[in-house]
This record gives C-alpha cells, sequence and structure tokens, in this order.
C-alpha cells in the first residue's frame, strides 16, 4: 500500500509504541496517587510535557494535555469567547478553517456572539489587512489556524498575532497541521493559545495540547472535575497517551529539518511531475515556502474526485479529497470554495499528503497510475469529450 493521507492521521512509529507499552499494565498507577505506582506516572507525564514544551521552544508549565486537536480548539475559543466577554462579544476566524474551529465557532453565534469569518486569497492566505479591517472595539478573540489541512498554505500568524495584541485582543492558532512540521515558537509569534494533536506527528490518536501563554492561562476548565493538568482539565490522565505523544514530539524535534527538507523536495517532484504526464491539472494553494513541507493538492479537470479515490484505492494508493465524504458524494470544499474555486472544481480535487517515509519510487508509481485513473475517467465524461 502506498499511503499519501499523512495529513488525516499518521503511522505510530515502533519506538512511540515501545516507550508507550510499560504504561498499560507494569506502570498502571493513577498520576494522583501518593504511591510509588502513582509516581511513575507522574514523573512519565512531567517527562512527556518537557518534550512537547521543547518542540515549542516553551516552558512545560505552558503545556495542558487533552484529548486531541478538537478539544484544543473548542477549549481555547470557547472559555476565551466567555472569559472576555464582559468586554466585549466579537469574534473572527477565516473561512478556510479545520470544522473544529468553524462549527465551534458557528456553536458560539448560536450563543450569541458575533463572528466575522475572513475571505481568503486564491492561494488560501489571510492578508494581515483583512484583519485589521475587521477588528472592532467589542472583538475580544482572533482564531487564525497556522497551516491549512487540505491545501498547506502557511498563514501569516506571526503578524496576526502582533496585530491582536496591539488591540488588546486574544490570539489562538490551530497548530494541528503544523505541529512538528514546521518551526513554531508561540512567544515569538505572538500566540496566546495553540492547538496540537499526536497522531499527525506519529503519536497515538486521541491525544493533543493545549499551549496557553500567561495571559490566555486564565482561561476557565472546558471539562470540569478533578484536580488534573492543575486545575485546568479533569479527568485522570491518559498516560500511555500522554507518554507515546511526548515521545513522538521528542522525535519530531531532531528530525524537523531533514524532514522539511526532504519532503518538500518530494512534494515539488510530485507538483512538478503531474502536470507533465497529465493534461489540464491545477495546483491549489501557494507554491514553496508558503506551503507545508508534506501537501499536495491538485485539480483535474473533468474528473470526480470520489470516482478517482475508489479507484486510487483499488491500485493500493490511500490519498483523500480533503473534504469531508458523505455516503456517495463528496461535498465540495469549503476551503477550495473559499480559495475561489466552482463546485465543479472542488469536486475535482486530490489531496496526496507525504509522510517521513513517503519515497521518490512511491511518488512515481503514483502518477503512473493516476495517468491511466484520469484519463479512464476522462474518456467516460461527455464533457470532455466535447
Ligand atoms: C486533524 C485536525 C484537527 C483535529 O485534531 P484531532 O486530534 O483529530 O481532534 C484540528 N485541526 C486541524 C487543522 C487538523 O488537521
Amino acid at each position: 500500500m502506498i499511503y499519501l493521507d499523512n495529513a488525516a492521521t499518521t503511522q505510530m512509529k515502533q519506538e512511540v509504541l515501545d516507550e508507550m507499552m510499560p504504561y498499560f499494565r507494569e506502570y498502571y498507577g493513577n498520576a494522583s496517587a501518593v504511591y510509588e505506582l502513582g509516581n511513575k506516572s507522574k514523573y512519565a507525564i512531567d517527562v512527556a510535557r518537557d518534550r512537547a514544551a521543547a518542540l515549542l521552544h516553551t516552558k512545560a508549565e505552558r503545556i495542558f494535555f487533552t484529548s486531541g486537536g478538537s478539544e484544543s480548539d473548542n477549549w481555547a475559543i470557547i472559555k476565551a469567547a466567555q472569559m472576555m466577554s464582559d468586554k466585549g462579544r466579537h469574534l473572527i476566524t477565516s473561512s478556510i478553517e479545520h470544522p473544529a474551529v468553524i462549527n465551534t465557532m458557528k456553536a458560539l453565534q448560536d450563543e450569541g456572539f458575533d463572528v466575522t469569518f475572513l475571505p481568503v486569497d486564491e492561494k488560501g492566505l489571510v492578508s494581515v489587512d483583512s484583519v485589521r479591517d475587521a477588528i472592532r472595539e467589542d472583538t475580544t478573540l482572533i482564531s487564525i489556524m497556522t497551516a491549512n489541512n487540505e491545501i498547506g498554505t502557511i498563514e501569516p500568524v506571526a503578524e496576526i498575532g502582533e496585530l491582536a495584541h496591539e488591540h488588546g485582543i486574544l490570539f489562538h492558532t490551530d497548530a494541528v497541521q503544523a505541529f512538528g512540521q514546521i518551526p513554531i515558537n508561540p512567544d515569538e509569534m505572538n500566540i496566546d493559545m495553540l492547538s496540537a494533536s499526536s497522531h499527525k506527528i506519529y503519536g497515538p490518536k486521541g491525544v493533543g495540547l493545549l499551549y496557553l501563554s500567561p495571559k490566555a492561562s486564565r482561561i476557565r476548565s472546558l471539562i470540569h472535575g478533578g484536580g488534573q493538568e492543575r486545575n485546568k482539565r479533569a479527568g485522570t490522565e491518559n498516560v500511555p497517551g500522554i507518554v507515546g505523544f511526548g515521545k513522538a514530539c521528542e522525535l519530531a524535534s531532531s528530525t524537523i529539518n531533514e524532514r522539511m527538507q526532504r519532503e518538500s523536495e518530494l512534494r515539488d517532484y510530485f507538483i512538478g511531475k503531474v502536470p507533465d504526464e497529465i493534461p489540464l491539472t491545477y495546483l491549489n494553494g501557494a507554491e514553496g515556502r508558503n506551503r507545508l513541507p508534506g501537501n499536495i493538492n491538485i485539480g483535474f479537470r473533468f474528473i470526480e474526485a470520489e470516482s478517482a479515490l475508489i479507484l486510487l484505492d483499488q491500485k493500493g494508493i490511500a490519498a483523500s479529497s480533503g473534504s469531508a465524504c458523505t455516503a456517495g458524494s463528496i461535498d465540495p470544499s469549503h476551503v477550495l470554495l473559499a480559495i475561489g474555486r466552482d463546485e465543479d472544481e472542488a469536486r475535482e480535487s486530490l489531496r496526496f499528503t507525504l509522510s517521513d517515509t513517503t519515497t521518490q519510487e512511491e511518488l512515481d508509481r503514483t502518477v503512473d497510475i493516476l495517468k491511466d485513473i484520469v484519463g479512464m475517467l476522462r474518456s467516460s465524461n461527455v464533457l470532455y469529450q466535447a
């Protein structure tokens, strides 16, 4: 199998699993307990927190473990909006956020918050000027993703954060796609709250983190209960998950430069090769440094992405359309619509996302198979015939 859906999830590293294993049966103690078995868990969580903090060039006390990227997004946005609601009820986000942000914002709209969904340009970039124009007296929170999950566009978060701070506005970023893939330093990038997830960086599923700056650490809990995570996130800690996430962070820190180099070369190789082999294609998103190293998103005129994905799967290739599939059809991606594609175009695009083990041979084989599949789908498309 050729797995090219690493933006959806990654295969856990063997080293990560090895590090987790003792915490299922051997060291199963509750980290809040006083006896030695509990201390083993507590210590393991401390180590994981240090490793996660190191990847963000920050202090361990700024890191709060959660059940994943979605919970971190919900927590940051809901609780920051509520904390600041005496000052105002206007929130700013982009129109290309992950559903974990978009749908959280919509839930707040139902509670009476006023949300501006900023447009993006044809590459998927949020302009700093558009953020400046959207800021009002009553704006309390801006949430703009670090990098987009469908088209890989890297947003100017440092500048947006700076602007937010000039106006006393809290700044959250969904960094789930960028975390461990490109360097991030929340302090230097004016980030108050940052969401990340373990399973996108070769760690286990069901664990993530929220980074909170000193200013943002006043936000209240989303999950109420016991005093875990310094009274900020209740629930008995997922010790094996947190240990695995910590190991994944450590591996990510030590390999980030070589992975960025290698994956962007492979990405550009594929992006360059497809139009040479297959006519009538186009790239969605930005080129070069404004794009995540492992993200490729290409439109193929006169095909249906959904049919192509099924045929690719039959040849052992796992790819994605980038947007949610519902039975029998692919909803046109809100991200592709936001960059100006029409509904047909939004249904003819495929996303290929690389891992640190993807090879050039795998990409060559994928292009060969794509060429056949696209040719076949076009030959049965009356619009293409005409
Ligand atoms: C995957 C993803 C999420 C959700 O993270 P989970 O850990 O799966 O809940 C949120 N935002 C982005 C950009 C993502 O890619």
